[in-house]
């Protein structure tokens, strides 16, 4: 759904065409843009909650293997059953006006299938990072949605959070000089029943599911693009988890500016998500990739030589992220723009994994 010309003329009169909230817009296109979420596991709890808190969006529609469970949750945020599907069944939502949009919150190695498939039914795509478990399914996935003539979001949640857009802003503006290096590192320790460790299903170990993070971090920190240096993985853990995909893997990056990045991620151990920059007139943390208590650290030399110190944290508690990329989603097929972190942006990040992986001398992706 895109607004209509009157629409837009109502919001001129108003002073609102040219930079709209997308809370005018839904009120002058008189609905909220209805999502359909496909896959009804642990993140797409998050989403349910943070769409719930908008002024902008609702749930529509829902996409299980679990009927069951697909009615209770319908049941909390007023859907009607018949907007329940099969993964089957799903083509039939084309049918469904209430659903403008999907949210695909499947592993990784369905996000391509169901992208494209919801996308052939005329609904515009919020997808789950990684974006796909290969670069040739990446193209097929944006390939599809242009065909459709329909938005494909990568839900990148952290390029609409506050702190972060903050960081970047006060990296772009001087405040910390040139950038020299960056460290970051993102990992867990995994437990066995996780389809995350499961090649087939997720595409690879913890730099596609955590790992992704700091390369997406050092590409919005500096603005910049990579080349892959080095890179290499490893398993410590013979119990068992490791069969197919590695444990442990650690790169470097350098940017036509000539700042280094290196970078570590892990299924095998405690290792919370942070980034810290190095720059000519001071350096900053950020601690927490997650979906609340981010934090940010650091200090800087002023015009007059004297050292600034920076402690801030975002107190919006979750789910407010998902409210953030759900709306973005939501005023992008108002106003008929592209999202941000578009389907380009994910097929970045898959090239960039796949020559991590080429590095450390793995073929995939
Ligand atoms: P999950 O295991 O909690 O949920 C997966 C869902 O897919 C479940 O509802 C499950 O029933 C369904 N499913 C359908 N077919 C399946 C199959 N063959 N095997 C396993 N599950 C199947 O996973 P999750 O943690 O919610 O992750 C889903 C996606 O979201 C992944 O791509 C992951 O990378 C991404 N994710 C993103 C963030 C973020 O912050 N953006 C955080 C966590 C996960």
């Amino acid at each position: 759904m895109t607004l209509s010309r009157r629409e837009f003329a109502k919001l001129g009169a108003l002073g609102l065409a040219s930079q709209a909230v997308p809370s005018a817009l839904a009120q002058a296109s008189g609905r909220k843009i209805g999502f359909c979420v496909i896959g009804l596991g642990r993140i797409a709890d998050h989403f349910l909650r943070g769409v719930k808190d908008s002024s902008v969006c609702q749930i529509t529609g829902l996409v299980s293997g679990h009927r069951d469970k697909a009615l209770k949750i319908a049941a909390q945020y007023g859907v009607p059953a018949s907007s329940i599907y099969s993964y089957e069944q799903m083509d039939a939502m084309r049918s469904n006006k209430a659903i403008d949009a999907v949210y695909v919150a499947l592993p990784n190695s369905m996000h391509a299938e169901y992208t494209i498939r919801s996308a052939k039914a005329g609904k515009h795509v919020l997808c789950e990072k990684p974006m796909s478990t290969s670069v040739a399914d990446a193209q097929a996935m944006i390939a599809a949605c242009d065909a459709a003539k329909v938005k494909l979001m990568i839900a990148y949640r952290l390029h609409y959070e506050p702190l972060t857009l903050k960081t970047i802003k006060l990296l772009r503006d001087g405040t910390f000089g040139e950038i020299q290096a960056i460290n970051s590192a993102n990992g867990f320790n995994i437990g066995k029943n996780e389809w995350r460790k499961d090649k087939p299903l997720s595409g690879g170990g913890p730099l596609m599911d955590v790992g992704i993070y700091s390369l997406n971090a050092a590409r919005y920190l500096t603005g910049e693009e990579p080349q892959i240096v080095t890179a290499s993985n490893s398993t410590i853990d013979k119990d068992g988890r490791f069969t197919t995909v590695e444990e442990n893997t650690a790169w470097t990056m350098t940017f036509p500016s000539g700042v280094v990045a290196s970078c570590t991620t892990t299924y095998g151990g405690d290792m919370p998500g942070y980034y810290r920059v190095f720059c000519s007139k001071g350096w900053l943390q950020m601690d927490n990739f997650g979906y609340e208590d981010l934090r940010l650290t650091g200090s800087y030399r002023n015009s007059e030589g004297k050292r600034v110190a920076l402690d801030e944290t975002n107190p919006e508690r979750d789910p407010k992220q998902f409210t953030r990329e759900a709306d973005h989603l939501a005023e992008c097929i108002l106003k008929n723009q592209t999202p941000k972190t578009s389907g380009e942006e994910g097929l970045r990040d898959m090239r960039y994994m796949k020559e991590i992986y080429r590095a450390a001398g793995v073929n995939n992706l």
